[in-house]
């Protein structure tokens, strides 16, 4: 299958099934939703969600979080992965959001990473959910199920994938080519042992695709080999006979005759 046809099967399914994914993380503006997303790195959108209701309610501004410290806001987020190093950077981002942008999220991608904590996922991210520019945030699901998928190829890095991406999807699905790729990663193409069983996308899927015709060359090279095995077997048995049969020896079958 071209990858061309590839891309049209993605977008066909999910615009038919999805035509409006939403991100999982709970967020009411978009500087909750920048402190989210910094929390989520190497976390669950699960845990995430369990954490921020008192954190956004202690620190509900740019700048309530900015005149806090990394301490005090290491209670609030203990129970997340790395929380030492996201309360360091909560503030920090929250002084630079307040001091270079008068505590409003800035749109831009390069802006965006001048905060501590912001790397080019979250910018991507923020810059997509919040003001819909066309910008794709590559995370393990995406990298991947876009992978697996085949929407991607040889792409060794997220910043390749996201370039393949870009090229491939329509400037306007990026945003939400994003959700969907996460969603089918994060529930269906799972990392160990992606559920192809119950998937609905094995008709265009190159990783399906791929073990189907593993498994087939296996079983074809299986049977061969059972039938070379068979035909060996049966040579013996010949060669036995007409031994047998020259030293005028009575054997098995002329036995049983
Ligand atoms: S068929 Fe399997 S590998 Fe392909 S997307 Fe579905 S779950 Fe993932």
């Amino acid at each position: 299958m071209l990858k061309t046809d590839r891309y049209k099967a993605f977008v066909a399914y999910f615009s038919a099934q999805q035509p409006n994914p939403v991100t999982e993380l709970h967020y009411n503006s978009p500087f909750e939703l920048l402190v989210a997303v910094i929390l989520s790195a190497q976390c669950t959108d699960k845990r995430i969600n369990q954490v921020t209701p008192a954190l956004f309610n202690r620190f509900p501004t740019p700048e309530s979080l900015a005149a806090s410290t990394p301490d005090e806001v290491y209670t609030y987020i203990k129970s997340v992965s790395y929380p030492n190093n996201k309360a360091k950077h909560l503030v920090g981002m929250a002084k630079v959001l307040v001091e270079e942008f008068h505590g409003v999220v800035p749109s831009g991608t390069d802006d965006l990473q001048k905060m501590p904590g912001v790397g080019r996922k979250t910018a991507n991210v923020i810059s997509s959910v919040v003001y819909q520019e066309p910008a794709i945030a590559v995370d393990t699901h995406v990298f991947r199920v876009s992978n697996r998928l085949g929407l991607t190829h040889h792409a060794k890095t997220p910043l390749a994938t996201e370039i393949q991406l870009m090229k491939h999807l329509p400037k306007e699905l990026l945003g939400v080519a994003h959700h969907w790729l996460i969603l089918h990663g994060r529930y269906i193409c799972v990392a160990r042992t992606p559920k192809c069983e119950i998937c609905p996308l094995t008709h265009f899927c190159k990783y399906f695709e791929q073990m189907n015709t593993e498994t087939a060359l296996r079983k074809k090279e299986q049977e061969q080999l059972q039938k070379a095995k068979k035909l060996q077997k049966s040579k013996k048995l010949n060669r036995l006979v007409a031994q047998l049969k020259k030293h005028n020896m009575p054997n098995t079958v002329d036995i049983a005759d």
